[in-house]
């Protein structure tokens, strides 16, 4: 049976290793460098890193290709986890039994290699902090609506023990909760329903993330984006880890994004008009009818955070080395 990992498969070296062919092993010669490559981004993956000597420009960059010291450590440490009584394998190479035993353990898939070198393939890596995030969110509303199924009139969160206090400020903060016209519970339902959507989306994000090279946000430096009606969120070059030099961003505000982005494919087009984008740094955020910032994808955003962090840490744009 061929390679089965999106990572490893496809690759005719690895294909023959595993049918026997000598191992995959340290350089000189140097050995198929897409092999080695393969093999670097599998051994990051399997939990063996940081590799910083063979990831030159950063993990999330394409790997040197080169199998060196660090190469053969990692490849041995792997085998130390999975043949613990076995030191005969330790020996550092990537042959027929190691090479099995990382392919078991990798996703499988017939997805193409994610490339190591793309934008949506790092926002692959941050989508499961923005689904922790979503997850809290609708814990939070859940929390909320079991209140306001029994409250009516003002309500004070102040007064409230926790988690509902928590909820029922951040539903203040993000959605300007107080001004909703109507039944409270509709309104916490609408925006479940919007969670649930986004977290849809996240969790399907193959169909949904593409890199975009080429439209005016991506020659503008605007990091993702939602082409009106077209359903996908696109990543463009400005999408990057932080540097040193201060350009990309940093972790959480990748991921406030990543949760961002989806609310304008599931609440698109109310999402998108002046009176619902409404920044979280913006002083209009603040006193936004609810009508409009439960269509506001900051909104989502923040309040997911709010809800995780239990305090309103406002991740994005506008804390962008974090
Ligand atoms: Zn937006």
């Amino acid at each position: 049976m061929p390679l089965q990992s999106a990572i490893l498969s496809g690759n005719q070296r690895l294909e023959q290793v595993l049918n026997g062919a000598p191992s995959v092993k340290r350089r000189p010669p140097n050995d198929d460098p897409d092999a080695v490559r393969r093999i670097q981004i599998a051994l990051v993956n399997l939990g063996m890193g940081p590799m910083p000597k063979s990831f030159p420009n950063g993990s999330n960059n394409a790997p040197d290709g080169d199998y060196g010291d660090e190469t053969v450590g990692k490849v041995t440490k792997f085998q130390k986890t999975v043949f613990p009584t076995a030191p005969a394998e330790w020996d550092g190479r990537v042959g027929k039994k190691t090479l099995q035993e990382m392919d078991n353990r990798l996703p499988k898939g017939a997805a193409p290699v994610v490339n190591s070198t793309s934008m949506s393939a790092l926002a692959e890596k941050d989508k499961s902090t923005s689904l922790r995030w979503a997850q809290a969110a609708v814990q939070s509303l859940s929390t909320a609506r079991a209140f306001f199924a029994s409250t009516s009139g003002p309500f004070n969160p102040a007064a409230q023990p926790p988690p509902l206090r928590i909820a029922l400020l951040a539903l203040e903060a993000h959605f300007h909760f107080s001004t909703v016209v109507g039944p409270r519970v509709t309104a916490i339902d609408f925006i479940s329903k919007s969670y649930g959507r986004a977290i849809n989306v996240l969790a399907n994000s193959q169909s949904f993330f593409i890199d975009d090279t080429t439209s005016q946000e991506a020659l503008n430096g605007t990091p993702a984006h939602v082409p009106f009606a077209k359903g996908k969120v696109n990543f463009t070059p400005a999408f990057r880890e932080r540097t040193a030099a201060g350009q990309g961003f940093g972790p959480k505000c990748r991921a406030a994004m990543v949760l961002h982005e989806p609310i304008h494919i599931t609440n698109h087009p109310l999402s998108s008009t002046l009176q619902t984008h409404v920044h979280e740094g913006d002083p209009k955020y603040a006193t936004n009818l609810a009508a409009f910032q439960l269509n506001n994808a900051h909104s989502y955003a923040c309040f997911a955070q709010h809800c995780f962090f239990g305090s309103d840490t406002r991740f994005g744009i506008g804390r962008p080395a974090e």
